[in-house]
């Protein structure tokens, strides 16, 4: 079974080392978990795989879904399209070697949470500092948005000055814990209150 081998960055062929067949009827498609071995790296990996109709009376399993390790690009629903489609291009940018444009980038994500908080934010210095005073972040926070913001800026001017990958990662991880923290943690505690107050 074809499926994408982070470890090999390739779609590979996998053998099939287990499987469990799941509900038809939940999801009115047959589907079943597998898990693979890559044929090439021999790395374990885990996906999904649906049963698809490729002819009269023909019928075969799609290439793996992978669930693990994590897709690059899986990123939780609650952030919003104007952060998540910026994150997504980040992630890709690093994981393409392209370590300035995943600096701009973050920086773009960044810019994305404040236009989300505010919409009539100017400029992202600005917009980190609204964040800040209206308590959406903490300090420490606004700190990791203000490396950022410096970083983008160092990404997206023509320089000689390159970033360094070990500096991407950071800066890629800076920002996905922003968004998490502002919008899926932010959020279940929210949750979390509501559901103290009505008991
Ligand atoms: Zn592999």
């Amino acid at each position: 079974m074809i499926t994408e081998c982070p470890h090999c960055d390739s779609k590979v062929d996998c053998d099939e080392r287990g499987k469990v067949d799941l509900d038809v009827a939940e999801t009115g498609v047959p589907m079943k978990a597998v898990l693979l071995e890559c044929k090439i790296c021999h790395s374990p990996l885990f996906g999904f795989s649906e049963l698809v109709q490729v002819g009269h009376d023909e019928w075969d399993w799609e290439p793996a879904e992978r669930k693990w390790p994590a897709s690059e690009t899986e990123i939780d629903w609650s952030i919003p399209e104007i952060a998540r489609n910026s994150l997504i291009e980040a992630k890709v940018c690093f994981k393409a070697n392209a370590y300035s444009a995943c600096a701009v980038m973050c920086g773009r994500t960044i810019e994305g949470v404040c236009k989300h908080h505010d919409a009539k934010t100017k400029t992202l210095a600005a917009g980190l500092k609204k964040l800040r005073d209206d308590g959406v972040v903490d300090d420490r926070i606004y700190q990791w948005g203000e490396t950022l913001r410096e970083h983008r800026n160092l990404g997206a001017h023509a320089t000689i000055q390159k970033v360094p990958k070990e500096d991407a990662r950071d800066l890629l991880d800076f920002c996905i814990a922003i968004c998490e923290y502002v919008f899926v943690l932010n959020e279940k505690f929210q949750r979390f209150q509501q559901r103290q107050s009505e008991a």
